[in-house]
C-alpha cells in the first residue's frame, strides 16, 4: 500500500500554527512510510474562497518545506460530486429536506426543553411523494441529507485515539448540499479521499464525529474508508484556545526570525512523548514521527519555546544556507565567527557592523595607559596567525593584568561592546588597521 495523505484547506484565509502542524504532520508521514503528500484546496464554498489565499498557501508551505507531490481543487471537482450524489439518492442514502433554518431551530428548542439531544427527527423521511410535490410546487428548494444507517455501531481504531465508537441514532442525518445547491465540507471530502486513494486521514480532533458520519458516506460510496489520525488541538502556553494563536501563521514567524526548521522541529514534538530537541535535520523528524507517540491532551504551543528552539537551530546552519540573507560583503569566516552569538539570522548584519565599524568604544578613562600600550604591541605582532592569543600573551606580560581586566577593556575598545562574539575569531576579522585605530581612538 503506497501511502497517500492530504492537507486540506479552505482559502478562507491564512494558514496558522495550528493548520500548519496537520500539515507538517501529514507530509512527514507520508515521507516517513516513502508516500505521498497531497495539498487539496477545500474551494467548494465559492463566496468564501479568494484565489490569494490558495497562492499564500501555496508559499507558506514552499518556506516551511512541506513540499505537496500533487495539487488537488474541490472545485474542479463538482461533476464528480454531482454524479456520485446522483447514485447516492437513487439508492436511498440521501433525501431532500425542506424544513427552514428557522423551524429546525424551533425543533432544537423543542427537544431542548424536553430534555432531549438536539437530533433531526427525520420528519423530512416521511413525507408523501404529494407533500413534496406540493413543497416544491410552492417554490420549496429542498436542502439535502445524509441518511444514516442506525443498524449499527460505528467504530474505528484511531491511530492516535485508539477505539471510538458512535451510536449512529443519537446523531444528526447531516446537511451535505445546501437548497441552493452547494456542497457542505462532509460529503464531497469523503468522495475525494475515496477517489483519490487517501490511505491516513490525519486531522484535529475537531473532525471526530465528522469522522463517523464519514465512514457511513465511505460504506455508502461502496468505498474502503482510509485510517485515521485525530490529533489533539492546540492550545497556547497559558492552556486556553487563544484566538492569537489563530492568527500566528509564517508571516509572524518570518517577521521574528523564525526559521522554517525550528517551526518543524518544536510542532512535528509538542503533544508528542518526545522531546522537542532542535533537529535541522528533517530525517530525525521523519525516523522518530509515530501516530503512537502522541497523547491525548491538548498541544501546548510556546512561543518563547519555539524561539528558544531557533537560537539552538541557527547555531547549526551552514554559511551556504543563509548567505542570500547577510549582509553584502559578509562570508563563510564572519559567518561562523558570529553564528554562536545570534538568536536569530538577522542579528549577524549587527556583528558585521562591529566588524566593519565605525564602531563607538566605550572605553574606561582608567584603561588610558593600558590601552596605549595594547596599540603598540597591536603594530609588532604578526597578524597572520591568532593574533589575539599574542596580543593578550603579550600584554599580560608587560601590563600584569589578566582575566576581565585584561580582556574586557580590549573587547570594548575594538568592538564598542561588553559581550560578543570569541574575540579569538572576531580580531582576524577585524584587521590589523581597524583594530589599531580603534585601540588608538
Ligand atoms: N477543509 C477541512 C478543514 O479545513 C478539511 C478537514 C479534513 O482534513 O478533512 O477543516
Amino acid at each position: 500500500m503506497t501511502v497517500l495523505t492530504r492537507f486540506a484547506p479552505s482559502p478562507t484565509g491564512r494558514l496558522h500554527v495550528g493548520n500548519i502542524r496537520t500539515a507538517l504532520h501529514n507530509w512527514l508521514w507520508a515521507q516517513k512510510r516513502g508516500g505521498r503528500f497531497l495539498l487539496r484546496i477545500d474551494d467548494t464554498d465559492k463566496e468564501r474562497s479568494e484565489e490569494h489565499y490558495v497562492e499564500l498557501i501555496r508559499a507558506d508551505l514552499a518556506w516551511l518545506g512541506l513540499v505537496p507531490d500533487g495539487e488537488e481543487r474541490q472545485s474542479a471537482r463538482f461533476a464528480l460530486y454531482e454524479a456520485r450524489f446522483t447514485a447516492l439518492r437513487d439508492a436511498g442514502h440521501v433525501y431532500p429536506a425542506y424544513e427552514t433554518a428557522q423551524e429546525l431551530d424551533l425543533k432544537r428548542k423543542i427537544a431542548a426543553g424536553r430534555g432531549l439531544p438536539p437530533v433531526y427527527d427525520r420528519a423530512a423521511l416521511a413525507l408523501s411523494d404529494d407533500q413534496r410535490a406540493a413543497l416544491e410546487a410552492e417554490g420549496v428548494a429542498p436542502h439535502w441529507r445524509f441518511r444514516l444507517d442506525h443498524g449499527a455501531a460505528i467504530e474505528w481504531d484511531d491511530l492516535i485515539r485508539g477505539h471510538q465508537r458512535f451510536d449512529p441514532a443519537t446523531m444528526s442525518d447531516p446537511v451535505i448540499r445546501r437548497a441552493d445547491g452547494s456542497w457542505l465540507y462532509m460529503l464531497p471530502s469523503a468522495i475525494d479521499d475515496a477517489e483519490m486513494g487517501v490511505t491516513h486521514v490525519v486531522r484535529g480532533e475537531d473532525h471526530v464525529s465528522n469522522t463517523a458520519l464519514q465512514l457511513q458516506m465511505f460504506a455508502a460510496l461502496g468505498s474502503p474508508p482510509p485510517a485515521f489520525a485525530h490529533e489533539a488541538l492546540l492550545v497556547g502556553s497559558e492552556g486556553k484556545l487563544s484566538k492569537r494563536l489563530g492568527s500566528v501563521g509564517v508571516d509572524q514567524f518570518r517577521e521574528a526570525g523564525i526559521e522554517p526548521e525550528a517551526v518543524r522541529a518544536l510542532l512535528a514534538r509538542i503533544g508528542t512523548s518526545d522531546p522537542v530537541e532542535p533537529l535541522v535535520d528533517t530525517a530525525r523528524l521523519i525516523d522518530t514521527f509515530d501516530f503512537g507517540r502522541f497523547g491525548r491532551a491538548p498541544a501546548r504551543f510556546d512561543e518563547a519555546e519555539l524561539s528558544a528552539v531557533n537560537t539552538r537551530i541557527v547555531h547549526q546552519l551552514d554559511f551556504d544556507s543563509v548567505a542570500a540573507r547577510l549582509p553584502e560583503g559578509m562570508g563563510r569566516v564572519e559567518w561562523d565567527a558570529v553564528r554562536p552569538n545570534l538568536t536569530i539570522v538577522a542579528e549577524a548584519a549587527d556583528w558585521w557592523r562591529v566588524i566593519e565599524g565605525p564602531v563607538e568604544s566605550a572605553t574606561d578613562p582608567a584603561d588610558a595607559d593600558f590601552l596605549a600600550e595594547a596599540a603598540r604591541v597591536a603594530g609588532t605582532i604578526d597578524w597572520s596567525a591568532d593574533p589575539w592569543h599574542a596580543l593578550t600573551t603579550a600584554l599580560k606580560a608587560s601590563s600584569g593584568r589578566g582575566g576581565k581586566a585584561l580582556f574586557l577593556p580590549l573587547r570594548r575598545a575594538l568592538t564598542g561592546l561588553d559581550h560578543g562574539p570569541d574575540m579569538k575569531a572576531l580580531l582576524p576579522l577585524i584587521g590589523r588597521e581597524r583594530a589599531l585605530a580603534r585601540l588608538t581612538a
